[in-house]
């Protein structure tokens, strides 16, 4: 009678233990138990029917039952065990995180040309020993003009026609130069500042022309200071910008502000002085105005203009751009073609 039990619980245990095998989920693992070793299940049923063996064999049935009881419910363990294991590897593979890929790069921006360029004008005067100063870009009349020797009236104010805010109070700074009036109004001599900044004109947009640009004008003031200072700074920085073998020539011009005044011209970059499309065929590129500061300028900030003399000058920034880096039209400093901003840093 045991031996056929024996081996009915034998061939329940093989079976179970296969059926466990080839389970593929919790769930599935659990009803196998129920069936198993539930209220119901097929051992259970072995279990009771012990109480109907002749008491000399129930000793025997019973440990039988319950040793493959046990041998089943650690079978059972295992293959749960297993599957929590398995599911946790799945979700580990599933959701990792490779720290070992290289991170996405972020697009880096550059500085802008204007920017770069500024920089490196301001740079070379820094050497030669000027401070740099800023002023606002809305202005009174009188920074913007009369202080400039420009009285209500004078045909250049016409050339220099811009914005007006505040009825006539206030206007769109057309140069830089109130920078330098303001310099004046607010210190004693002597001075040397280099001054860049925004300004406007009522110009219309061509290759050339653009209703704001920017400027940089320096103004060195102080006692015996002559057109040899004038001179020597200006070429030096011509040299310093543009490299060492660059001519340059002076041409007598006009300004409302500086006297005598003049005009400073390069070398053409690209002919080296042999004429071109660029230079018009003249091998000279016009780069900057400056002058002997006017006298009446100087009055007009209180300084005695025959114990002082100073000379002054101004360029474009977008001008000096377009010479450097052959840009061939100013609207391109200002459409923001990332195409176009890109070219610039580190050349
Ligand atoms: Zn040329």
């Amino acid at each position: 009678m045991t031996e056929s039990l024996r081996e009915r619980l034998e061939q329940l245990r093989r079976e179970v233990e296969r059926e466990l095998e080839t389970a593929n989920g919790p769930a599935r693992v659990e009803e196998i138990r129920v069936r198993t070793l539930g209220k119901k299940g097929a051992l259970t049923a072995e279990a009771k029917a012990i109480g109907a063996l002749p008491p000399a064999e129930r000793p025997e049935a019973g440990e039988l039952v319950n040793a493959i009881k046990d041998a089943l419910e650690a079978a059972i363990a295992a293959r749960e065990a297993d599957l929590a294991g398995s599911e946790l590897s799945r979700r580990l593979e599933a959701e990792a995180l490779d720290v070992t890929l290289p991170a996405r790069r972020r697009g880096q921006g550059t500085r802008h040309p204007l920017s770069i360029v500024t920089a490196d004008l301001l740079d070379v005067f820094r050497r030669m020993g000027f401070s740099v100063a800023s002023g606002p870009e809305v202005e009174t009349p009188w920074h913007n003009f009369e202080a400039l020797n420009i009285p209500a009236g004078h045909p250049a104010r016409e050339e220099m026609d811009t914005i007006y805010l505040a009825g006539r109070d206030l206007l769109l700074r057309t140069h830089t130069s109130p920078v330098q009036i303001r310099v004046m109004e607010s210190r004693e001599p002597p001075v040397r500042v280099v001054c860049p900044g925004r300004v406007f004109r009522s110009d219309t947009p061509d290759a050339s022309h653009s209703p704001y640009f920017h400027q940089i004008e320096g103004l060195w003031v102080e006692e015996g200071i002559s057109l040899a200072h004038l001179k020597w700074a200006l070429v030096e920085f011509v040299h310093q910008f543009f490299g060492p073998d660059v001519d340059t020539r002076f041409r007598p011009s006009y300004f409302p502000f500086t006297e005598p005044s003049g005009e400073l011209d390069m070398q053409c970059l690209l002919c080296r002085g042999g004429g071109c499309r660029t230079c018009k065929g003249t091998g000279w590129l016009e780069l900057l105005g400056c002058g002997m500061v006017h006298p009446a300028v100087l009055e007009a900030v209180g300084w005695d203009s025959e114990r002082y003399t100073g000379f002054a000058w101004g360029m474009g920034v977008e001008r000096v751009a377009m010479l450097k880096y052959g840009v061939p039209d100013i609207r391109m400093f200002f459409e923001n073609d990332v195409r176009f901003l890109r070219q610039f840093e580190g050349r």
